[in-house]
């Protein structure tokens, strides 16, 4: 043997015995012929065990003839990666993944004797892989396919519904109490609750597909729908389904859901547009109450745009002063004297032109932006109060309107004090209104607050009487001063029929708490002097005045003070 054969046997020999790979040679019938010592610790069998038994049997159970396929292959120097599968059982059963390399081994006469195979063990290759798999397309929590996953399955759901002409129901079902489950019971509840959903869903024969879209919300997959009345159905069920109480650790609680709907190809045509319109449907089901379900139609998408635009806007509004404070007379029916005005919020938008209060009031009292805007209410009432009572005209009240979420705001009263002292206002010119509904829904929380309001000397008017069914004892609790009687009792009065009696019937009860009368929305002349036969004491209304600027006011009713 030359030297250099000798060194090549030797490097041989070093690879065979110190390589990390699983390096074995096979004769032609699939038997093996040696085995390394990696090979060996891997497996878990001796080379003197392994020697003479037929690999694929061993390793994989499989068929025998697959070798045949192998051995063309390598003959052919084609990759050999799937002729077999690289997964094999250990000695201890112990699957493991390997990654092959095979070279034929050819003797002096260039025949094909012997294979030899060269295996890398990627085992935890495949491990992290798949992990990082399950990381970037399912829910760590419930296990369900997130979001991306849901995406790329919606986009082949999409090519199937445009190749056969058919539709596809996308449902956002949303937990309604997760937040206040995890706020009072803890977030491990939530948790279970969630994988309780999960599993309900999953197991739910109604529905295709199922994923995890954001916190508290599954996106789901209706396929082949004929029509709305069975997604209906299906989305009745399935609200039935998870409304079952939840027993965990002690905690009992039923699960509050809302599904909003939208359909392929009628209200969407891609995942993210489905998926919006399906989560705009599903925030107005919850807001009509829970466990419903609703249909996605166009209206809704122009409500959401237009709150988006109230919220994106109003306070770059109020810093360019595009939003200020109308006033409309308030009337005493004893002498047509001025009693005081009401302060009414007007926002004059450049591009939008007038909004009214009703359109965004509401939407800015959810989004928290209520608390600056009653802020500037209040700053510009107080002010122009004082410029008022400077000028003289005194003894005239101002009636500001407080939305319940400012009332409950930690400091409205130290602010309101604030501002007494700050323009030199007597606590009695001041009216706060609030609503009805308002005090019925949570007067509770604030009633410390109003109790130190009414001992400063503020008086407090209840807003839109009649619409919020208070009881009569709750009211007398309250000590207020005036009660507002909603438009909706004004309008259809005549002398005689019965909203006449109803009316008079109001008066005195309110007579009957000591409360002063304000009848809201007079427009016609008849109904003012029902109003004052019936005893009613104030009244405001487009048939006096409707709300205007300060100065107009000013120029019209306070600058002669005179009655009508
Ligand atoms: P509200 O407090 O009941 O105010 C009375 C509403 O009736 C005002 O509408 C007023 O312009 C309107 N009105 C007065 N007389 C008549 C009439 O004879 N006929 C008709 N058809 N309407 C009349 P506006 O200004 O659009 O305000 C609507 C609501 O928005 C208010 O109802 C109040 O709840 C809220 N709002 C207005 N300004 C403020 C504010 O500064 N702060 C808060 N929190 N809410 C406000
Ligand atoms: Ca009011
Ligand atoms: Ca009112």
């Amino acid at each position: 043997m030359g030297k250099t054969t000798k060194n090549l046997k030797h490097m041989a020999d070093l690879i065979f015995n110190n390589a990390t790979l699983i390096i074995f040679t096979w004769d032609l019938d699939g038997r093996i012929t040696s085995m390394n010592s990696y090979g060996e610790k891997i497996t878990g069998y001796s080379e003197e065990e392994l020697i003479g038994n037929f690999w694929v049997e061993l390793f994989l159970g499989e068929e025998k003839d697959k070798i045949n396929d192998l051995i063309e292959c390598i003959k052919a120097g084609k990759d050999t990666k799937d002729v077999l599968s690289t997964l094999w059982r250990t000695r201890h059963n112990q699957m493991i993944d390997l990654m092959w390399t095979n070279s034929p081994i050819y003797d002096s006469n260039e025949n094909i004797v012997e294979m030899m195979s060269f295996g890398t063990d990627i085992t935890e290759n495949n491990a992290l892989l798949k992990k990082l798999n399950r990381l970037a397309y399912y829910d760590d929590l419930t296990n369900l396919p997130n979001r991306k996953l849901a995406e790329e399955h919606v986009d082949k759901v999409i090519e199937r519904c445009d190749k056969h002409n058919k539709k596809t129901a996308f449902l956002t079902l949303g937990i309604d109490n997760l937040q206040q489950v995890s706020d009072t019971i803890g977030y491990e509840v939530a948790n279970t609750l969630l994988k309780f959903i999960a599993l309900e869903l999953e197991e739910n024969d109604n529905i295709n597909y199922v994923s995890k879209l954001n916190e508290g919300e599954f996106g789901i997959l209706i396929y082949d729908i004929e029509g709305r009345e069975e997604v209906k159905k299906k989305a009745e069920e399935l609200l039935l389904s998870i409304r079952q109480p939840l027993v965990d650790e002690g905690y009992n609680f039923i699960v509050n859901a809302s599904i909003g709907i939208s359909i392929y190809p009628d209200y969407g045509n891609d995942f993210s547009q489905l998926m919006k319109h399906s989560n705009i449907a599903m925030c107005k089901a919850k807001e009509n109450g829970s466990n419903g379900y609703l249909f996605y139609n166009k209206t809704m998408k122009r409500e959401i745009e237009k709150n988006i635009f109230i919220v994106n806007n109003i306070e770059y509004s109020i810093g360019m002063g595009h939003l200020s404070l109308h006033y409309q007379p308030i009337i005493d029916l004893k002498d047509n004297s001025i009693h005081g005005f009401e302060a009414l919020i007007r926002w004059f938008h450049p591009k939008k032109g007038y909004i009214p209060p009703m359109e965004f009031i509401s939407t800015i009292e959810e989004s928290g932006q209520i608390i600056n805007l009653t802020t500037m209410i209040l700053e510009s009432a107080f002010r122009q109060k004082s410029l008022w009572n400077k000028k003289g005209y005194k003894d005239m009240k101002i009636g500001i309107n407080l939305s319940i979420k400012s009332f409950q705001k930690g400091n409205i009263y130290e602010e309101i004090e604030k501002l007494l002292e700050k323009y030199d206002i007597s606590p009695k010119e001041i009216v706060l209104e609030l609503t009805e509904t308002a005090f019925v829904k949570s007067l509770n929380i604030c009633d410390d607050t109003l109790k130190k309001m009414r001992d400063l000397g503020l008086e407090i008017a209840l807003d839109d009487f009649g619409t919020g069914y208070s009881s009569l004892a709750r009211l007398s609790k309250l000590s207020l001063g005036y009660l507002k009687i909603d438009k909706s009792f004004i309008d259809p009065i005549k002398e005689g029929n019965n909203e006449e009696a109803l009316l008079k019937h109001i008066i005195n009860l309110g007579h009957s708490l000591n409360l002063k009368l304000v009848a809201e929305g007079v427009e016609t002349k008849e109904q003012m002097e029902l109003l004052r036969r019936l005893g009613c004491d104030l009244f405001q209304g487009y048939y006096f005045a409707k709300p205007m600027g300060a100065d107009e006011a000013e120029e019209k009713f306070l600058f002669l003070r005179e009655g009508i």
